[in-house]
């Protein structure tokens, strides 16, 4: 049985940057995740914005993690080799009414302590100067120049992969179903696994609260909450610069129009409860709701280019106005919940990981430092950003790297067969999709579909029948269509 100082229970952005956060100490670290990949839960399907920090509710981990994160995230997308773009971000107002909240917004970004020069309240004028395509009803907005966007699943993924370069154990396809207590560690059923470790962090996204019960934690529940999506071609990604959002209500903060890293254009997301942990389904209503509302920031929408919708599920703890949860349950002291992570979750992920490191360390786990953590990893789709001659320079060396397998988005024979053998190892079509962006382009993966099987299926030593697209059972192939007329 492997032993660990400490084990972090799920793998989305959250448990992957707490994971290399506690590499950069000399510790023996797990990081454990249900599903065949990191990335899978929020972090796959959300809006990806690293917001300013105006928003939350003054006084909580809420406000004061995502200003930490947000100003943490330029150095470490650029260590982690992750796209991210200081975009900057505009609320929008429609009304007088509207400029007051706006203003209010911008106090509580003082109070919160975003930065004094990167919050500005601007007039009719100065907004059209900024950007020409917003609506003709806006009369105003409150500016945040330190607001971003980055590739969220690629964050995590590149933190589970560099936490893995330093020496943490990546256990994949293990979800956690039992936790029981022997001479003082855990003992954590883990798939065919069975993990022991002196300290648990339970980062398990929308199922933390029941993980917290696998130790007897009923301090909260979480429920799901409906997030949906369109995306449009790359042609439509200059309508805006800026994230353009309207004014928050209680559901949250509306629906925004936003350019995304990879240059494509994104509308959403609606916001509504469901019952249903495992429904990422979009509905006819709600991104007709979506269509409407983005409709009133900008003008110029044109719904001919969307090439997909999707749907994310938020993780909100019960009860109304709660903020992040992210403590030692009452239960066990040595059981760290860092639950509820919803907005802006992402744009807190970097701080939450050394507030994690905090709490653990004045609990009393020792942290020396380690002296071979090397903070970087290089870009899982790095080739196409290379000049003609390093192009022809790498190609030389292999050929590989002169076949392009993804036309739309430019991916080569090359980097598929690294991200299946790096760490975290790419299996499924979904997975080299988050890592390379294979398939994601205008035809959908209607092209280089069968060259990614061919591939996965050579590169793994498993057959094609045997190939998923994401989570097991979805099988790409039914069977072979010989064996098929054999058996009519
Ligand atoms: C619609 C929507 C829009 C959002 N927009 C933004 C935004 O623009 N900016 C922003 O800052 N934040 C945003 N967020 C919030 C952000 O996406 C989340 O805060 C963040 O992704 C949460 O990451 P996580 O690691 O906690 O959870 P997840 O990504 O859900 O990861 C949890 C992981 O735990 C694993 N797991 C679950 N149970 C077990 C088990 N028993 N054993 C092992 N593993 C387990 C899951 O498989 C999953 O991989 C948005 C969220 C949504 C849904």
């Amino acid at each position: 049985m492997n032993s660990y100082q400490v084990a972090v229970i799920g793998a989305g952005v959250v448990g992957s940057l707490v994971a290399r956060e506690l590499t950069k100490y000399d510790l023996s670290v797990a990081l454990v995740e249900a599903r065949e990949d990191v990335a899978t839960g929020a972090t796959a399907a959300n809006s990806s914005i690293v917001h300013g920090g105006f928003d939350p509710e003054p006084g909580t981990l809420k406000a004061s993690l995502n200003v930490k994160g947000t100003a943490m995230m330029p150095a470490l997308a650029a260590e982690l080799g992750v796209s991210y773009r200081n975009n900057g971000s505009l609320v929008l107002a429609f009304s007088e009414n509207e400029m007051e909240t706006v203003r209010a917004l911008y106090e509580r970004g003082r109070i919160n302590g975003v930065p004094a020069d990167s919050l500005s309240v601007l007039g009719r004028e100065e907004l059209r100067r900024l950007e020409p395509n917003v609506s003709d009803e806006a009369v105003g907005a409150l500016r945040s120049a330190s607001a971003g966007i980055v590739c969220p699943y690629g964050l995590a993924i590149a933190a589970a992969g560099n936490a893995a370069d330093n020496g943490a154990s990546l256990y994949l396809s293990s979800p956690v179903t039992a936790i029981t207590k022997r001479d003082g560690k855990f003992l954590v059923t883990a798939g065919p696994h069975t993990i022991q470790a002196d300290y648990l962090v339970n980062c398990a996204g929308l199922y933390a609260d029941r993980v917290a019960r696998l130790i007897g934690d009923d301090s909260f529940t979480l429920r799901p909450r409906k997030g949906e999506y369109l995306l449009f071609d790359k042609s439509e990604g200059n309508l805006t610069g800026h994230t353009l959002f309207q004014v928050p209500t209680d559901a949250g903060k509306g629906v925004l129009v936003t350019p995304t890293v990879d240059g494509n254009l994104l509308i959403g997301p609606t916001s509504v409860f469901s019952d249903d942990r495992t429904d990422k389904s979009t509905s006819a209503d709600g991104l007709a709701y979506v269509r409407e509302t983005a409709g009133r920031s900008v003008k110029g929408l044109n719904f001919r280019q969307v090439i997909t919708s999707f749907c994310g599920l938020r993780a909100v703890p019960d009860g109304a106005g709660q903020d992040f949860i992210i403590r030692f349950s009452e239960r066990d002291g040595h059981f760290l919940h860092c639950a509820g992570i919803e907005s802006p979750g992402l744009s807190a992920s970097p701080a939450i990981a050394v507030y994690v490191a905090d709490l653990l360390r004045d609990a009393g786990l020792p942290m020396r430092p380690n002296p071979r953590f090397d903070p970087c990893r290089k870009s899982d789709h790095w080739f196409r950003r290379l000049s003609a001659a390093e192009k022809n320079e790498v190609i030389r060396k292999d050929p590989r790297y002169g076949r392009v397998v993804c036309r739309c988005e430019t991916v080569t024979e090359g980097e598929i067969v690294e991200a299946i053998h790096r760490a975290p190892q790419a299996t499924t079509l979904d997975a080299l999709k988050r890592r390379l962006r294979s398939g994601m382009g205008r035809c959908q993966g209607g092209f280089c579909t069968p060259l990614l099987v061919e591939l996965l299926a050579k590169e793994t030593g498993k057959a094609p029948t045997e190939l998923c697209k994401g989570a097991p059972g979805s099988l790409l192939l039914a069977g072979t269509l010989k064996k098929g007329a054999e058996q009519a």
